[in-house]
């Protein structure tokens, strides 16, 4: 592949994707930074469609016709807009606080993500959760501070406070002037100015730009902060790091600014900076059947990519479900055809959903970075990869190892079939996942609690499937490979009861408790116990 050339539109088309997610505690402004970023995009239309998820009865006529016609809640998960020459994928991360796998695997599909902190609260627990899933591929990371029109925290703490709870060197770009009723905007440390606050929403104009630290003009309108400002500056110049691309781009050192997003202040700054520093769609390791693994290169001329989510229509009149697929390589058409590598057999990909946020531009094709949704109907699984050319399976799309456990019971017990198929399309889902045990029975795992109520209330509303979720006895699962069939016999013969498969038909070994785990480890030195499965 190396030496074929790379067709020199898809090149440049790749060069001008960003692909992104933002990450953040509840409250803590996604939402309002998201309707933003739409914003600048031109999307202007479109402002309330963000808050309309939140209460539907706000939602704009313009929006619930686009969601008509498709006939699917679109709106949530990916965003596209054009700004600056470039095209930009926002995809959501879903913002439950009760954890969810879908997130994880949202993050697989992005190539960086900028973190919310709200500057009241600090670094808070889900922070905390999705830098570490971030951090699994070393995604580059933006950091906005919220609400500098509150009484926050002071900046100094906020930075030792990301670098101690996340342990990410941080990196400001920009600096507060000023806080709550006497914040003034903030100061650019890379290009010497202050950017004057302007509370309302309307986008910043020039006249808003004072050059220079040292200029009087700062003097004479802010006479109580200015010297607190240039004090800081200078701490900051001497005890912080510096911003540096590499380090960025490692993961290692993340860019910080400060601004009010509801007030649409500092929200440029942010876009500017995944212009300007987050990486283009990059390439991503995928193995190869009867080779070795191999790069996929984005501006490679064959298509490939993967399934990252799979999401139930919203309409329950509808069976149908969408496929969130992320493309790694070469460009979509409709009507292509292409290889769907895990069932060995050819598909055709007609009448994919593209997601453009704003709707006066109509485009279905789509190049690495992009996301297409594709109707399914039971023949696509999370972490499938379909691909034009090479038999190939991306990689790094996980399946974590389910932190609570429940056996489902009937209330009616003739529905039975309808309880197996229910749970089965929502494992294939990954809305939970399911266990068969030795006799046929499932078992339910799941990283957070609200998963367990969706799957509830999905049984019931879908399925007409009545449950009862009991706890099971199940400290944790672990995937495991056996070096040899041998070893693989005798390992099933002696731990039947604790044996199960998982949706695709993988062994699972079901502890019941810590010390029962590492028993069995320390008896079976060779079997491999995996706490994340990852397709491909
Ligand atoms: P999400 O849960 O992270 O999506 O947060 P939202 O965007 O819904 O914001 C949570 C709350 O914080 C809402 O009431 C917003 O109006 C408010 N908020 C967002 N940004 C700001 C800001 O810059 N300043 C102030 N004072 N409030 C904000």
């Amino acid at each position: 592949m190396a030496d074929t050339p790379f067709p020199p539109d898809l090149v440049e088309d790749v060069r001008k994707r960003r692909t992104f997610g933002i990450i953040s505690h509840p409250d803590a402004g996604k939402t309002t930074l998201t309707e933003k970023l739409l914003l600048f995009g031109g999307a202007i239309q479109l402002a309330g469609t963000v808050k309309a998820r939140k209460s539907s009865r706000h939602a704009t006529s313009d929006w619930m016709e686009v969601e008509k016609q498709r006939g699917i809640s679109v709106t949530s998960s990916v965003m596209q807009f054009e700004y600056a020459d470039h095209t930009i994928n926002l995809l959501d991360t879903p913002g439950h606080q009760d954890f969810s796998e879908d997130t994880y695997r949202v993050l697989t599909a992005v190539d960086a993500a900028v973190m919310v902190i709200d500057a009241a609260n600090g670094v808070e627990a889900q922070t905390i959760k999705l830098l570490e899933v971030c951090r699994l591929r070393n995604t580059p990371i933006i950091t906005f501070i919220n609400k500098l029109d509150r009484e926050v925290k002071e900046p100094f703490d906020l930075l030792s406070e990301i670098e101690d709870v996340l342990r990410i060197e941080c990196a400001p770009v920009t600096w507060p002037l000023g806080m709550g009723k006497r914040f003034g905007g903030v100061y650019h440390l890379l290009d010497d100015k202050v950017l004057r606050f302007v509370p309302g929403e309307e986008k910043r104009s020039e006249a808003e730009v004072i050059d220079g630290i040292d200029n009087p003009r700062l003097d004479a309108d802010f006479p109580r902060e200015i010297g607190q400002l240039r004090d800081d500056v200078e701490l900051v110049s001497g005890a912080s790091n510096p911003f540096s691309l590499e380090d960025f781009l490692a993961g290692r050192q993340t860019p910080v600014f400060f601004g009010s997003a509801i007030n649409n202040f500092g929200v440029q700054e942010v876009l500017q900076a995944l212009l300007d520093w987050a990486p283009p769609p990059q390439p991503r390791v995928a193995g190869v059947k009867g080779a070795d693994a191999r790069f996929v290169e984005p501006a490679e001329a064959p298509f490939t990519g993967f399934v990252f989510k799979i999401q139930a229509n919203m309409d329950p009149r509808h069976r149908d479900r969408i496929a969130f697929f992320r493309i790694c390589s070469g460009r979509y058409n409709s009507g292509m055809k292409v290889k769907h590598v895990r069932m060995g057999r050819e598909m055709k990909l007609a009448n994919a959903l593209t997601f453009m946020a704003n709707e006066r531009v109509h485009k279905e094709d789509g190049v690495a970075g992009d996301i297409i949704g594709i109707h399914n109907h039971g023949q696509l699984q999370i972490g499938d990869t379909l691909s034009e050319g090479e038999n190939l399976g991306f990689r790094g799309i996980p399946y974590f190892s389910p932190e609570m456990f429940r056996a489902a019971r009937l209330r009616d017990p003739l529905k039975s079939k309808q309880l197996e198929k229910g749970l089965k399309e929502l494992g294939e889902e990954g809305a939970i996942q399911v266990f068969e045990l030795e006799g046929g029975n499932l078992l339910l795992g799941a990283v957070g609690q609200l998963q367990f109520e969706v799957v509830e209330q999905r049984l019931r509303d879908e399925y007409k499937v009545d449950a009862i979720f009991e706890s099971a006895d199940i400290y944790t699962a672990r995937w495991l490979t056996f070096p040899d069939d041998l070893t693989r016999r005798n390992f099933e013969r002696e731990q039947a009861l604790r044996l199960g498969k998982d949706i695709d038909g993988n062994p699972v070994y079901l502890a019941s408790t810590r010390y029962n785990l590492d028993v069995t480890m320390e008896k079976w030195p060779k079997v491999a116990f995996h706490a994340t499965r990852e397709h491909g």
